[in-house]
């Protein structure tokens, strides 16, 4: 007899960023993503400190989708020793060599400038990691389709079924041999059903053990169409007054979300015809990836009707890759909407368009997505009278509008609606979550299903073999 099958759970225990998930058995070591903290200092710093298990010691990592807070640890995962195989599906590989990309060049970026004014404890700053670890990283990716079972380390299967939260995201259905096979169900993140791209999320299959993700696990979204009667109305109030739009929008999947939604409103009339500027160079390689999807019909995209451009309804989008042009629309003397990352304004092109727009009362802001708490979005979400930025203090007179109906991630109704067909597993573990979302939804799979649902703490190790 061997040790049993142990299940760590290494981050987003707690909190919604971090997300790494350990299965060990006697004889490999498989981790379910690899996500960087984010948020609040206190987490951050967890990036920096060693990984809680010799990283050459894993066989595997399973991949569920290419959102930074699961992929983004990858590359110091790989320069510190890790050389399996990266499993997911094609299009997160696409898309992670575009996250991871940007990351490290963020990483590197962020030193760099606490190095030149000097503010760094460490002398010099450092990168969390390097663009040539993200190379390194990329070359360990392995895409397998959906719905395909790999050996991915001895006696550990995986199989990956669609998430519809981003596009190739998976939910991950990780299976331990041995004289009883043990299945452990990852949710990953969760789409909602009506993504206007995306197909639903795939019904669960039946497991032992489910971890299940809980970012709006206290939370019921608006309906879609009382969303969009608030958007359409800030927008047409700002452009009626001669101010602009802003809306802070994380690169991957929201703009895209957001384009479609825009060019709807347009359609029906319910909007002006104003120049839509997308202004992220990220966010527009990955609307090459769902355009090349679209085009290829990959597994995971509705089919969509006509041959228009779908992100481009209103034929107003314009495409800004340089710096230059990012600049040019401090100039401009008409009203325009400016969709830039990033989503929770920590950062990038987004700030300058913010500290422009904020202080005037005809301009809008729109929060399109989650906020996490001790971020800029969140700040305003809040109803914050000044935010800082840029080394100043910039006053916030400008509307602000939160849309949550906008979130790629399912509601706390939707998660149980999804769960709902599956047999109770032995027990559900509520992960990805602040502790208020995760008891919430925990708290309801136990009224509501029946389910013996729990939140881990980080760092805790449970055991997978059958109970008594
Ligand atoms: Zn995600």
């Amino acid at each position: 007899m061997g040790r049993p099958p142990i299940l760590s759970f290494l981050g987003a225990a707690g909190t919604v960023t971090g997300s790494r998930f350990l299965v060990e058995t006697d004889g490999a070591r498989v981790l379910v993503d690899c996500g960087l903290f984010q948020g609040l200092r206190e987490l951050r710093q967890r990036n920096w400190g060693p990984f809680p298990v010799d990283p050459a010691s894993i066989d595997a990592v399973v991949l569920t989708h290419a959102h930074v807070d699961h992929c983004g640890y990858l590359p110091a995962l790989a320069r510190d020793g890790f050389s399996g195989p990266v499993v997911c599906t094609p299009a997160t590989a696409e898309l992670a060599s575009i996250v991871l990309r940007d990351a490290a060049h963020l990483q590197e970026e962020e030193a760099g400038y606490a190095n030149a004014r000097g503010f760094s404890k460490h002398q010099p700053a450092l990168p969390l990691y390097t663009r040539d670890d993200a190379e390194h990283a990329l070359d360990l990716f392995r895409p397998v389709p959906f719905g395909t079972t790999t050996d991915v380390a001895p006696g550990i299967r995986a199989e990956l079924q669609p998430a519809g939260h981003i596009i190739g995201s998976a939910c991950a259905l990780v299976t331990v041999d041995g004289a009883a096979p043990r299945r452990i169900f990852f949710s990953g993140d969760v789409g909602r059903p009506s993504h206007p791209i995306l197909v639903p999320p795939a019904t669960p299959p039946a497991a032992d053990v489910v971890v299940v993700e809980s970012t709006y696990g206290d939370r019921t979204h608006e309906p879609e169409d009382v969303a969009l009667d608030r958007m359409a109305a800030a927008i047409e109030r700002s452009a009626r007054q001669g101010g602009s739009v802003v809306i802070p929008s994380f690169a991957v999947d929201r703009t895209e979300v957001l384009l479609v939604a825009l060019g709807k409103l347009v359609r029906e009339g319910r909007i002006p015809r104003l120049p839509v500027y997308a202004d992220s160079p990220m966010a527009l390689a990955v609307l090459d990836v769902y355009r090349r999807a679209l085009a290829e019909h990959d597994p995971d995209v509705r089919p969509l009707a006509g041959d228009d451009d779908p992100f481009d309804a209103a034929g107003e989008l314009h495409e800004l890759h340089t710096p230059e042009e990012s600049r040019s629309l401090n100039d401009l003397g008409f009203p325009s909407i400016i969709v830039s990352a990033s989503g929770m304004a920590t950062g990038g092109r987004v700030l300058h368009h913010l500290a422009r727009c904020l202080p005037d009362p005809r301009s809008t802001v729109i929060l399109p997505g989650y906020q996490a708490d001790g971020t800029r979005g969140r700040q305003l979400a809040d109803g914050a009278h000044t935010v800082k930025m840029l080394g100043r203090y910039v006053p916030v007179r400008a509307r602000v509008v939160e849309l949550g109906a906008f979130s790629v991630h399912a509601d706390a109704a939707e998660l149980e609606a999804w769960l709902r067909p599956v047999p109770a597993p032995e027990t559900a573990y509520v992960v990805h979550g602040e502790p208020r979302a995760s008891q919430a939804l925990a708290g309801r799979l136990g009224d509501a299903l029946g389910w013996n649902a729990v939140v881990p703490t980080q760092g805790e190790r449970v055991r997978v073999d059958r109970g008594a």
